[in-house]
């Protein structure tokens, strides 16, 4: 028996699975304070100058690219304050005086760079003049960067094997560098289920839970943990029984997913003899070889924007041509719908200049449409990986018929750039628009005429029609997958394709979701792209399925007015009809 009591802690399930191991408490925010830095013994000074010399060309390198981004987007008084950190990340004087300091008293690089920094901020706020003691906040920001560079490896080889990580937030990127890391499972205090960091933590099978609003204070490294990713539950220092019944789930799962992997070689057709399209999303390259053996499938959405994440930086256009042509190579004779950069403004401002609404800022296509070198680059890539012709090419957060129009020149001008050289593309490559943003639906019948086909982003089309941001976990309750508003707007999307004979896929979360599928099919939609831990499951749930009743259900649906009714009539559905055949199965 443990001696410590159980304790339950309730969020939301982000990614299915059970991890039970030890935390990793990870603190992103504030680096310098909070962390266990792991100094046993004596400090090198070589090492410690050479790990702050490297800290700092890091941050120069960092300062410069988004001082370069920001050149495009600020005014003249609003650079000054880049002006201002980068002259301070120059400054030798004050550089001297650190690695003298810690080759002096042989202390870390990061506390006598901390303690240098306290004594400049002290100065700075005895100054009579307002303006200058409010330089202090450019200060903080160059000093967190610093500090985050120069801990950055000793955090990371912090997440030993079989840890589980605990934090206040991760962002895409941490999730991926610390997959590398033996990562057995998330547990964060914010983050919505359809956040990147639970889309990523999805890909990679990683058992995560979110909203769990003080998890990152309530858990420490001496606790031991139970990561509930069915159930969205934390369980500190579990008791025997509850370990042994997790375990027998594990065992469960286990059998369920062998049961699953019979589905794999037969179609994706309803009991009435209807196909559907079942692709799936792609987010790393060690997904493909298990999509190509096991699925054998479309791949309907890569997000490139992990390229991006990857190396902080836009990829240059050899290695993303690399990247496109190996992934077209693999799925081929299937298709890789590749999707342009979708990276949002919060991942490219630094603290200081942070949007304050980044869903509804700089984003997606309204970068690319900024940045022609970037866009230009991307979009030969994706042709020159097209020659042998199954790469389709998708456009994020289109929201007027202008957009649509302004890329499709950007992407004539990379044709013609290819052809000029001789380089060989798919002269017929398919364009597509993501359908995720409201005002798409209302002029769907004008877009759908510039394109090939249309993909709903139920991710965003939900976060934008009800005015609920994806990542909160303050509104959760709000973001409802089954509101009438988001269930009319994807009908009246497949209405539109119906009427102007473009194919509709669905790429958001809402595809990989089994009820909400059941709906999706009966509202016409020709292709779900799931993720890939859910490819299966989809795929029973349509050869579970008649059309002619998804289709009633549907009809149904479309006369209900509120979430709570539409949810419990699918839900009934599911369970009486499905359900039941699930068991005779
Ligand atoms: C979506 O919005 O549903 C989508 C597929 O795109 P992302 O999740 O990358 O925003
Ligand atoms: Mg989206």
């Amino acid at each position: 028996m443990n001696e410590v009591k159980e304790e339950i802690f309730k969020g939301l399930p982000a990614s299915k699975g059970i991890a039970i191991g030890n935390p990793f408490v990870y603190r992103a925010e504030l680096p310098s304070y909070n962390v266990d830095i792991p100094f046993s013994g004596e400090v090198s000074a070589e090492k410690e100058i050479s790990d702050y010399e490297i800290a700092v060309s890091q941050s120069l390198k960092e300062l410069n690219k988004i001082f370069n981004l920001a050149k495009e987007k600020l005014d003249e008084k609003n650079l000054q304050i880049f002006d201002a950190q980068l002259s301070f990340l120059y400054d030798d004087y004050l550089h001297t005086k650190i690695k003298n300091k810690i080759k002096l008293e042989r202390k870390p690089a990061f506390q006598v760079f901390k303690d240098e920094i306290k004594v400049l901020e002290n100065s700075i706020l005895s100054s009579n003049d307002e303006y200058i003691r409010e330089r202090v906040n450019d200060i903080e920001d160059i000093k967190n960067r610093v500090l985050r560079n120069l801990l950055k490896g000793r955090l990371v080889s912090k997440i030993t094997e079989n840890s589980i990580v605990i934090a206040r937030n991760l962002t895409p990127a941490d999730t991926i560098l610390f997959s590398n890391r033996n990562m057995l499972g998330i547990a964060i205090d914010f983050g919505g289920i359809n956040s990147h960091v639970a889309i990523i933590a999805r890909a990679l099978k990683i058992p995560a839970v979110v909203a769990m609003h003080n998890i990152s204070v309530s858990v420490t490294a001496s606790d031991f943990i139970i990561i509930d990713g069915y159930k969205g539950l934390v369980v500190k220092n579990p008791s025997e029984e509850t370990i042994q019944r997790y375990m027998q789930q594990i065992e469960h799962n286990i059998e369920f997913e062998k049961q699953l992997e019979t589905l794999e070689k037969l179609p994706a057709e309803t009991k009435d003899g209807k196909p559907v399209l079942l692709s799936t999303n792609l987010e790393f390259n060690n997904e493909v070889d298990y999509i190509v053996t096991h699925f054998g499938c479309d791949v309907g959405l890569y997000r490139t924007e992990h390229l991006f994440l990857e190396i902080g930086d836009f990829p240059d256009e050899e290695s993303q041509y690399k990247q496109y042509k190996m992934l077209a190579d693999h799925i081929y004779p299937k298709k890789v719908t590749i999707r342009t950069f979708d990276i949002g403004g919060d991942k490219l401002l630094p603290d200081s200049q942070k949007e304050l609404n980044p869903f509804l800022g700089w984003r997606g296509i309204r970068i690319c449409l900024d940045k022609s070198d970037v866009f230009l680059a991307q979009l030969r890539a994706i042709l020159r990986a097209s020659a042998m012709g199954n790469v389709k090419i998708m456009f994020p957060m289109i929201a007027s018929l202008d957009e649509v129009q302004q890329a499709k020149k950007f992407l004539e001008t990379a044709k013609e750039q290819l052809r000029e050289k001789n380089i060989k593309f798919d002269e017929k490559i398919q364009l597509g628009i993501m359908i995720e943003i409201p005002s798409s639906i209302l002029i769907a019948d004008a877009l759908a005429k510039e394109v090939d086909y249309f993909s709903i982003g139920t991710n965003d089309l939900i976060q934008y029609t009800l005015a609920v941001d994806r990542d909160s976990n303050l509104v959760s309750n709000l973001y409802q997958k089954f509101h009438p508003g988001v269930v009319r707007f994807i009908s009246l999307a497949v209405e539109a394709a119906v009427r102007n004979s473009i194919p509709i896929s669905v790429c958001g979360q809402l595809a990989s979701d089994q009820y909400a599928s059941l709906l999706l099919i009966g509202l016409g939609v020709n292709e779900l792209s799931v993720e890939t831990a859910s490819f299966l499951i989809i795929k029973r749930l349509i050869r579970l399925i008649n059309y002619s009743e998804a289709k009633k259900i549907a009809e149904k649906v479309l006369i209900m007015n509120t979430e709570c009714e539409i949810r419990e009539y699918i839900v009934d559905c599911f369970n009486k009809n499905i359900g039941e055949r699930l068991i005779s199965q």
